[in-house]
């Protein structure tokens, strides 16, 4: 049968997840891997996930078994409600949709607000699979530069000069692949020009609460609302992954009102809702009060990994290589001092055996060549020694 023409024609314009393809090599035997942005399990807490499963199995099994709420589960978006009001990001459980991962967050709210050709801005370099939800809901991707500031804020006004906007997809703290963090006059900036050209800012943040200073900027969503006093045009998306279980496939996202009805509509039609047993240990988890201490731990380790490894490049590789040392999250965005094709030189690196992600995934468009993303979450002290050692034969 000839099957040419069965696929949509959006597919063709869907990049696949090169990421994907380099964690298959990664997994070979003795590579060493600074590619993924996988949490490291070393630091799960499983005596508290253990406890929180068999209360949900146990106490509560008909809750943790059955069908639910396409908005996710009432307890536990109160204590969703709960762990964002120590962000800074004040909503009430009615304001939240549990999703699967804070990746579905991203693919239902684009399909909700974006027409086939509506123009989404995003930082150039940026989160490549928020790209592909973007693709998929026909969004025309525009871009701005960013800096050791975050999005370069002046080059969205230039833009609004001339074009009028959907929406802004932005990881304002700690990014990914950057590491960089939105400046706090930038975060000003941005959310006044939302109101003023009336677009929306999604507002991405997995990795805010993986801080290793005490320094803390105030999220979108926070800004807008005492400086406007509502947060009609924000969205807030965040998850477990990076603070508890990226297994549990447990995100959320915070919504206007308008929005969210919409969003519970495209849920149903793709889910019904997030997995129960997933919500009922996340429940759990958080009620044993282990949250706080599990993330100062994570914090902390993650903030002594980055050192080791920005040392190791600093020292070893110092005269090619530069970079920004990140002030939270579990990513070294790195640049050749001279223009180098990274997805180049990574089939060199593999060679060696170690594996990172060249930068140019992460732009929409004029990708940076010269530039790779590191993660220092997963790879033990011994092994970024040893991979930075192969990075430098590589060379
Ligand atoms: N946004 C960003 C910026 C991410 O880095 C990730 C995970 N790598 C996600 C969203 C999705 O995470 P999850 O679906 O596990 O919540």
């Amino acid at each position: 049968m000839n099957t040419e023409g069965f696929l949509a024609a959006r597919m063709a314009r869907l990049k696949s997840s090169a990421i994907r393809e380099l964690l298959k090599q990664s997994k070979m035997e003795g590579v060493i891997s600074l590619a993924g942005g996988i949490p490291s399990s070393a630091l799960f807490d499983f005596d508290g996930l253990r406890e929180a499963t068999q209360l949900a199995i146990t106490e509560y099994p008909e809750h943790a078994f059955q069908y639910g709420l396409t908005e996710g589960s009432h307890t536990l978006r109160e204590r969703i409600a709960e762990l964002c009001e120590g962000r800074g990001v004040v909503a009430s459980a009615d304001d939240i949709v549990v999703t699967a991962g804070s990746q579905q967050a991203l693919d239902l709210v684009m399909r909700a607000v974006v027409d086939p050709g509506d123009i989404f801005v995003v930082e150039r370099p940026t989160y490549l699979a928020a790209l592909q939800t973007l693709e998929l809901a026909e969004a025309q991707i525009l871009s701005v530069g960013s800096d050791s500031d975050g999005m370069i804020v002046d080059e969205l006004a230039e833009l609004l000069k001339t074009r009028k906007i959907k929406g802004v997809y932005v990881v304002p703290t700690f990014g990914n692949p950057s590491g960089v963090t939105l400046s706090r006059a930038r975060r000003e900036q941005l959310v006044q020009l939302a109101v003023k050209h009336e677009f929306l800012i999604l507002e991405d943040d997995p990795y805010g609460e993986l801080r290793f200073t005490d320094e803390r900027q105030p999220t979108l969503f926070e800004l807008s609302q005492s400086l406007f006093g509502n947060t009609e045009n924000i969205i807030y998306t965040s998850t477990f992954s990076k603070i508890l279980a990226p297994g549990l496939r447990l995100g959320w996202v915070i919504m206007p009102q308008w929005l969210l009805h919409n969003v519970a509509i495209i849920k149903q039609a793709a889910d019904l809702h997030a997995s129960a047993l997933s919500q009922s240990v996340a429940e759990c988890y958080l009620g044993l009060n282990r949250m706080t201490a599990q993330v100062e731990k994570i914090r902390a380790t993650y903030k002594k990994k980055c050192a080791v490894l920005a040392q190791l490049l600093e020292s070893e590789l110092g005269d090619v290589l530069t970079f920004e040392y990140p002030k939270g999250g579990m990513f070294l965005w790195v640049r050749f001092r001279e223009p180098r094709n990274c997805t180049e030189w990574m089939k060199k690196a593999l060679e060696q055996g170690v594996v990172f992600v060249p930068g140019e995934y992460f732009f929409a468009e004029n990708p940076d060549h010269s530039t790779f993303r590191l993660s220092f979450a997963t790879a033990t002290e011994e092994q970024m020694q040893e991979a930075v050692a192969r990075l430098k034969r590589a060379l």
